[in-house]
């Protein structure tokens, strides 16, 4: 209830918020059994909210996989809606990549994190019933339990694919700038590979730790730039690279990981693989490792 959570907030104390997005401020708790659990609180706004939190919501209690962030309970009550997650001790993979939560993320756990994340949309896209297009992947939403075991968050922008397929046209473009699709930006139609281009942002971002925009400039632009270059061993990636992954030709799977990511930010939908597609991929760059 309302009264529980925010007793084991400590009234919603500065010292326990975490973060705040789009849905509004996001906080720690504990529960009585001493699980730490992360409050997503909204105070009652736009209609827009109101409509988010219950499509969340009815997703969310169908959806269980081991990487998917869980949800734990929900409340709507007192003007409040509020959302309770299991807590995700390493934060964001973004905060890893930037050194902010002191992780770090060496070539293999990278590859690990981004086949994590491919399972758990694999999963939402064709295991879920109805099957769900999650439309905000980014690194961002994407968090790490005390496993470093990465899981997929934030569903409050999904949306059932059935409506989708309808043809369903919607006025108003949603995800984040630079994680878009192309093809979605133009028609607004939406599949589930605008999901994968957003996954292939992300395997460049475990590349270059860059965002998907920086100074004005697009890294999947970049990056094709950069491998039509030249094809020495660092596939022309050599200045992009993240400094904190070491040398390219040490990586192990390097190479194929980089054309599987590309493949992902096809500017045509239907050249990019299917997430199930991907999880297969990275599994098999992953067994050949070592
Ligand atoms: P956005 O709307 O920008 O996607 P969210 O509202 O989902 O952001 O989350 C804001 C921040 O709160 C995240 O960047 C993250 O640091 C933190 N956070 C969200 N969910 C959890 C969770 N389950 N466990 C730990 N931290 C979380």
């Amino acid at each position: 209830s309302y009264d529980e959570i925010k007793k084991c907030t400590n009234n919603f104390s500065q010292s326990n918020e975490i973060g705040s997005g789009g849905y509004g401020k996001v906080y720690r708790g504990f529960l009585s059994s001493g699980q730490v659990i992360a409050i997503k609180r909204s105070q009652q706004g736009s209609m827009q909210g109101g409509l988010e939190f219950k499509t969340e919501i009815e997703l969310l209690s169908r959806v269980h996989h081991k990487n998917l962030v869980g949800l734990v309970g929900f409340c709507f009550e007192q003007g409040e809606q509020m959302l309770v997650y299991e807590f995700m001790p390493n934060g964001t993979l973004r905060e890893s990549l930037t050194g902010k939560s002191g992780i770090h993320l060496g070539w293999e756990r990278r590859i690990r994190t981004a086949l994590g994340a491919a399972r758990g949309l694999s999963y939402l896209h064709e295991l879920a019933n109805p099957p769900i297009i999650h439309r905000d992947v980014k690194s961002t939403n994407i968090l790490l339990d005390e496993n470093l075991t990465a899981k997929v968050a934030d569903f409050g922008l999904s949306k059932p694919m059935s409506d989708a397929s309808k043809g369903h046209v919607s006025t108003q473009v949603k995800g984040t700038l630079g994680y878009l699709d192309p093809e979605y930006y133009m028609t607004q139609q939406l599949t589930e590979k605008s999901d994968v281009y957003s996954f292939g942002v992300v395997m460049l971002e475990l590349i270059t730790a860059k965002l998907p925009i920086e100074k004005g400039k697009y890294v999947v632009r970049e990056v094709r730039l950069a491998m039509n270059r030249n094809d020495e061993v660092h596939c022309g990636l050599k200045e992009m690279m993240d400094p904190a992954i070491g040398n390219t030709p040490n990586l192990i799977g390097f190479p194929r990981f980089l054309e599987l990511a590309m493949q992902c930010v096809e500017e045509l939908a239907s050249d990019r693989p299917t997430m199930s597609e991907v999880v297969k991929s990275l599994e098999i760059i992953l067994l050949n490792d070592g």
